[in-house]
């Protein structure tokens, strides 16, 4: 699917279809051919509520607050899902946005077109592909005015670099297990390395019991899977800060020994997005040639059972010389991060913020619901910079707060505990809130 600008009018595009947002309920607008027959048929620009009318080529989608980018991104995820039904290969969109600098409301536009788009079909014996090809964005505004066209092809491309990240993050997530491997995802870091010029270095299990890393080693024991320490750095020369990333790789997750009841265990593959999150943001940093530097770290390995699987009792020790004592098996992804970040504190010399991603506990998701992200650090200007850019970027993230009462300084930190030396945790799988998985 392409997405093009252009300066012609929007109603001079020749397309297929054109996709029309009707804004606060609004039904006078300019674009709209026929409000009396959208109005008989129903249609009174409620959010998300669509209307087609095939004969027009036309696509009616409905906006309540024009002023909310994530509004705009919502209500296009639901046209192109809409419209990928029919045999059309080409669409026409106007501009929403009033001034020409960052084209927000357009970029969250071709995002939501590009996110809505997403089909996982790798598996089915039949498939339907979507045949929409070209996606024609005007820069005439809905409101007759027009925006700049270097703003416009500028806000597309951003848009094209961000969702082909966040779909290649799902296809990773959605692959099946025996599909992705901790080799085989080592591998994909690889090829991303190659496609966009990162320097990658991949570890086996030597590595971690040279590293003394006892904590990933026990997880990762009953495995027939090889561990992989994945590490990729992207480092533009202008950067103006370094960003570590460290992800959760549980490429599949059992529970080990405390094995997870069946209906938990459907779906374990998705216990390495927070891995698969990494990289998709190094990836995207790379595209937009951001002037960060990134550290993409990822823990990858299976949670397995067999006889030389570690157990709950078990006392271990990470890279940092601190012992943990091991009540619950299914605990797993602490103990991967933990050395990962001390893999990651001994390696890179100087950073400005280290941030955790993983899918670490189901009590984040029982605390917040499905669909959004827990924050915890004890940095809180930064905590404060990650939230609003969540906003910005129409994913829903909150802070949970830690207090005296919640901490604990035990002899020897128990795995079932949140250990300390994490900064971050984020429940990724809801931080790209267009996973669908
Ligand atoms: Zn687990
Ligand atoms: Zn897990």
């Amino acid at each position: 699917m392409q997405l093009q600008s252009t300066t012609r009018r929007f109603q001079e595009i020749g397309a297929d279809f054109r996709l029309i947002f009707v804004c606060a309920k609004e039904m006078e607008q300019g674009w709209i051919g026929d409000s009396a027959l959208l109005t008989k048929l129903g249609f009174e620009g409620e959010d998300e509520s669509l209307c087609l009318l095939p004969e027009r080529g036309e696509c009616y989608v409905g906006v309540e607050n024009p002023a909310d980018h994530e509004s705009f991104r919502a209500a296009a995820a639901v046209a192109i899902r809409a419209l990928s039904r029919y045999k059309i290969d080409s669409l026409a969109v106007g501009s929403y946005d009033e001034t020409s600098d960052q084209l927000p409301l357009t970029g969250a536009i071709a995002e939501g077109i590009l996110l809505g788009a997403y089909r996982f079909d790798k598996y089915k014996s039949q498939t339907k592909p979507c045949q929409l090809k070209t996606i024609t964005f005007s820069t005439e505004n809905h409101k007759g005015t027009a925006v700049d066209e270097g703003a416009l092809a500028g806000a597309l491309h951003r848009a094209t670099v961000l969702s082909n990240a966040v779909n290649r993050v799902r296809d990773l997530v959605n692959t099946m297990p025996d599909g992705m491997t901790p080799e085989i995802l080592a591998d994909e870091a690889e090829q991303m390395a190659k496609t966009h010029d990162l320097s990658c270095k991949i570890y086996d299990e030597d590595f971690l019991k040279e590293q003394k890393m006892g904590a990933f080693e026990a997880v990762s024991r009953a495995s027939t899977r090889p561990p992989r320490l994945i590490h990729l750095s992207y480092s533009p020369d202008d950067a103006k800060k370094r960003v570590v990333l460290v992800g959760k790789g549980l490429t599949y997750d059992s529970g080990g020994l405390s094995l997870k009841p069946s209906d938990f265990m459907a779906s374990m593959k998705s216990d390495m997005a927070g891995g698969a999150g990494v990289l998709g943001v190094i990836q995207a940093a790379a595209a937009l040639k951001l002037p960060i530097a990134i550290e993409a770290i990822v823990g990858a390995t299976e949670n397995m059972i067999g006889g030389n699987a570690y157990k709950p009792d078990d006392v271990l020790i990470a890279k940092n010389g601190k012992s943990i004592e091991v009540k619950n098996t299914d605990a797993e992804g602490r103990l991967v991060l933990a050395d990962c970040l001390c893999y990651a504190q001994d390696t890179i010399e100087s950073f400005d913020h280290i941030v955790d991603m993983a899918t670490l506990t189901g009590a984040c998701v029982v605390a917040l619901g499905d669909y959004t992200s827990g924050v915890m650090g004890h940095n809180d200007t930064f905590k404060t910079e990650l939230l609003s850019a969540a906003q910005k970027s129409g994913e829903l993230a909150a802070a949970l707060p830690f207090n005296k009462h919640l901490k604990r300084i035990p002899e020897m930190l128990t795995a079932s505990v949140l250990s300390g030396i994490f900064i971050y945790f984020l429940w990724c799988l809801s931080f790209f809130n267009y996973f669908h998985i």
